[in-house]
């Protein structure tokens, strides 16, 4: 029976990471993956969730039982004031609902299967390039046609504003459009407020209806609530809409699948309609969300002190971050490496995309052994004080040849 299918190659992020596995290289560096590390190269456990895993459990509250198909009132409800904020003239008129979700992956996975299957959507448009699961997903959720839409100016080195606009200006009336809120991956770029201005305007124009997906909240700006502007100015807007929030980056909870799908609706009354349409679709597939990191999750967003600590813990993965930005760049320029290194610092979130060609990517990794994604995105949270320098004359020596 399984030897009736051609295998396909496997995704390209698994390759390379069992390639730097097998690297023996002490040089070697990882700038792979999509997850934050420290100065030592370690994943790091935020001392707030630290904090408030052992004061769930000295309190008692980890019981195992099955939690609710669409998870803890407790978790959605924090999650929605969290993302729209408090004072949010939807949550007000009772027109939102929060799911808690698998991470942002199963955010935009239910959210999919529901435009799919209850509205009947057909057409999804993301940005090239995009994140390498978002095509998948929406595949999966039924959808018969993707389109891309132009989102990186490769000369320039930042958003193709033109091009973006032109191909959205194209896109068939009631096309679901996936945007990433803030700290786009790959291309670490994101819209200027004006920019978004325009790219709504367009939207409500052409019927399309927007996707957000805000997976690095707080990676933008070092500020979580100025990361979650784009999305209250969908609001403000007047849209409805869906938004993919995920807690992984920001929480360190990776492995703990803590995420959100919040929908946005014109009408309170529609409501216990997508109510019941996302019991019976997010029941189908995984029964109910996992408990963990979500009792973390909204302990924290419950508590001012925690919150308060949250936010300095976000704020020292920003900072560390920033400060791999401005040393990779430092050094590429006292190098005098030619060309323009501006979009190292420019470009936001914990990716870079360093713009070189693939052939120099592939001398960096075969040469150098610095690990990379074809098209460049380099995960800058793999960057130390201490790999900094053979990273950049890596780039300059890569640049050269
Ligand atoms: N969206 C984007 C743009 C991402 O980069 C990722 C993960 O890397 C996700 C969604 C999924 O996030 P999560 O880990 O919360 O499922």
């Amino acid at each position: 029976v399984f030897s009736s299918f051609e295998p396909r190659t496997p995704i390209e992020v698994a390759g390379l990471l069992a390639e730097i596995h097998n690297d023996p290289s002490e040089k070697k560096v990882d700038l792979l993956s999509g997850a934050y590390r420290t100065e030592e190269k370690k994943p790091w456990v935020l001392p707030v969730v630290r904090k408030t895993e052992i004061m769930l459990a000295n309190d008692g509250n980890t019981y195992h039982e099955y939690g609710h198909f669409l998870g803890s009132t407790e978790f959605n409800s924090a999650a929605t004031s969290f993302l729209l904020g408090k004072e949010s003239i939807a949550i007000k008129e009772e027109r939102t609902l929060s799911v808690q979700t698998l991470g942002a992956t199963g955010a935009l996975s239910i959210g999919a299967r529901f435009l799919r299957q209850c509205l009947g959507r057909t057409h999804f448009y993301l940005s090239d390039p995009c994140w390498e699961f978002h095509e998948a997903l929406f595949m999966q959720a039924g959808f018969v046609q993707s389109s891309r839409y132009r989102y990186w100016n490769a000369e320039k080195r930042c958003i193709d504003m033109d091009g973006l606009m032109e191909d959205l200006s194209k896109a068939e009336p009631y096309s679901v459009v996936l945007l990433q809120t803030c700290a786009h991956n790959p291309t670490g770029c994101d819209p200027t407020p004006e920019q978004w201005a325009k790219i709504a305007s367009l939207m409500r124009k052409n019927k399309l209806f927007p996707f957000l997906d805000m997976a690095y909240q707080g990676f933008a700006s070092g500020d979580i609530g100025e990361d979650a502007e784009v999305v209250r100015y969908f609001v403000d807007q007047g849209f409805e809409f869906m938004c993919a929030q995920s807690f992984s980056k920001n929480f360190g909870l990776y492995g703990q699948r803590a995420g959100s799908l919040t929908i946005v609706s014109n009408c309170a009354h529609t409501i216990p309609h997508i109510i019941s349409e996302m019991i019976l679709i997010a029941g189908g597939n995984y029964m109910v969300p996992p408990l963990h990191g979500s009792r973390i999750v909204a302990t924290v967003l419950n508590d001012p002190a925690l919150f308060q600590e949250w936010e300095r813990c976000v704020k020292t993965m920003f900072d560390r971050i920033i400060a791999m930005r401005t040393g990779l760049k430092k050094r590429l320029e006292t190098l005098k490496t030619p060309g323009s290194w501006d979009h190292i610092t420019s470009q936001r979130g914990m990716f870079c995309f360093i713009g070189l060609a693939p052939a120099q990517i592939e001398y960096l990794r075969k040469k150098h052994h610095v690990y990379t994604l074809k098209n460049g995105r380099m995960n800058v949270a793999g960057l130390t004080t201490t790999n900094l320098d053979h990273v950049a004359r890596s780039i300059h020596d890569a640049v050269l040849n």
